[in-house]
């Protein structure tokens, strides 16, 4: 989860236990305690300990490709960014219980392929995980206003994993050289996000939680898909190829690692949509056998 102001969102926020992941990175310099502190994000899904819950509707995204705006590198990741003014691209249904509006989607990645996701499944780790960001336009009338609401914030995460080529995602790669600095923009229009989504979004884990970037406040309802998307190690390299830094600065930074360490459950339950043992083609025997 990513915002514009982040400097100063952060300095609003009480300064206590240590969060390290990112200490070379600005947004994580000096101590950071989340507002609330028992609903944070990101979590490791432990699929035996999910609960089914057959009430979970299904999820009925409709995007409209117009309201596609620009890119923008703001320091800790790339945003898509749409317009957000109507409800010409909601999210309904599945957990929801209100409409919500997009107004974003940005990713997060690693060095490596070996890890780079924010959300782990059985402690898997995935190369890179996408974020697309909604807010509830029932109950707001501004994303500003639902970020600071318990039921402000719906985001679906989807895992990415290294394989074919992604041709949706292309049309994306083939822009990121004109947003390799920081604080760069460059308009981007008609892009499809429903192109980003697993074939299969009837399967998914749902939880309360949190913002995974400063304020981190506990706004948000998230909606982790089952099946992952395939992309190729080309593509996820033309991400690291972008920098956390501005042209002016010296000292050039890549833009890897931007996510956020995993945070406890506290008591939450996690609900599938899915049953997590009859659709399973065999049981898991270790980290790495979770396809
Ligand atoms: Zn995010």
């Amino acid at each position: 989860m990513l915002f514009g102001n982040l400097t100063i969102i952060a300095n609003l926020i009480m300064q206590g236990a240590g969060e390290y992941t990112m200490k070379m990175h600005p947004m994580w310099q000096g101590p950071l305690v989340a507002p609330g502190g028992n609903r944070q994000s990101p979590i490791d899904i432990r699929v035996r300990k999910s609960v089914f819950d057959p009430h979970l509707k299904p999820l009925t995204p409709d995007y409209d490709p117009r309201t596609c705006s620009q890119i923008w590198n703001n320091g800790y990741s790339f945003l898509v960014e749409y317009d957000d003014t109507t409800d010409k691209s909601t999210l309904k249904g599945g957990p929801l219980e209100d409409n919500f509006r997009l107004c974003q989607f940005h990713f997060h990645w690693g060095e490596s392929n070996a890890w780079g996701s924010e959300h782990t499944v059985d402690r898997r780790l995935f190369p890179a995980e996408l974020h697309m960001v909604h807010w509830n336009s029932d109950k707001y009338s501004r994303f500003e206003e639902a970020v600071m609401e318990e039921n402000g914030l719906a985001v679906i995460g989807v895992f990415l994993k290294i394989g074919k080529r992604h041709e949706g995602l292309q049309k994306l790669v083939d822009v990121l050289p004109a947003v390799r600095h920081k604080d760069s923009v460059v308009e981007f229009n008609r892009f499809d996000p429903a192109c980003l989504l697993p074939t299969n979004i009837d399967d998914y884990w749902t939880y309360a939680g949190s913002l995974t970037t400063p304020p981190l406040t506990e706004a948000v309802t998230w909606i982790i898909m089952k099946q992952h998307i395939e992309v190729s190690h080309d593509q996820l390299a033309v991400f690291r190829s972008l920098l956390f830094t501005s042209a002016e600065e010296e000292v050039q930074k890549s833009m890897v690692n931007n996510f956020r360490v995993q945070q406890s459950l506290q008591g939450r339950t996690v609900r599938s949509s899915f049953t997590p043992f009859l659709k399973e083609e065999q049981p898991a025997k270790g980290p790495h056998t979770g396809h």
